[in-house]
């Protein structure tokens, strides 16, 4: 990414309101207060922003464990089904003192519709914002599958 592209990035990152990041923030809190984790004990909530409409998700985990989803991707997927196609920010919430990012697989699949969307992370213990190109800088795109 040059730095052109880096200060394009971070210049639509800070038009995203004070006021839309704080309902991301409430919205994915209200999501983890819905999430199936009986297994793991640790519920996740999200919410993406994607053109002014903020669609939320929680981790829905199985018995079988492989089949358990995580809160970005479900509110990511539930984004899309809604017709959605461009992320400008997902805000990640785990009721923990540590702050933790999405999984690579979650970081793959924002990377599909939101390449340049602001991150943020947020437990009880604090917040931190990510660019994607921080988290997954080598993310797997689209050119790369035309130079098979
Ligand atoms: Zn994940």
């Amino acid at each position: 990414m040059t730095d052109l592209e880096l200060q394009l990035q971070w210049g639509r990152i800070m038009a995203i309101l004070p006021t839309t990041l704080d309902e991301l923030r409430r919205r994915a809190r209200e999501a983890a207060a819905h999430a199936y984790a009986p297994y793991s004990g640790f519920p996740v909530g999200a919410a993406v922003l994607c053109d002014g409409v903020v669609h939320g998700g929680a981790n829905v985990e199985n018995v079988s464990y492989g089949l358990s989803v995580c809160a970005e991707r479900n509110a990511v997927f539930s984004a899309v089904a809604r017709g959605a196609r461009r992320i400008d920010a997902v805000v990640l919430y785990t009721p923990t003192d540590s702050i933790n990012t999405p999984c690579g697989a979650c970081l793959q699949v924002i990377a599909e519709f939101g390449p340049d969307a602001l991150i943020v992370c947020c437990s009880d213990g604090g917040e931190k914002e990510y660019t994607l190109e921080e988290l997954l800088p080598a993310a797997f795109s689209a050119p790369q599958l035309a130079k098979r």
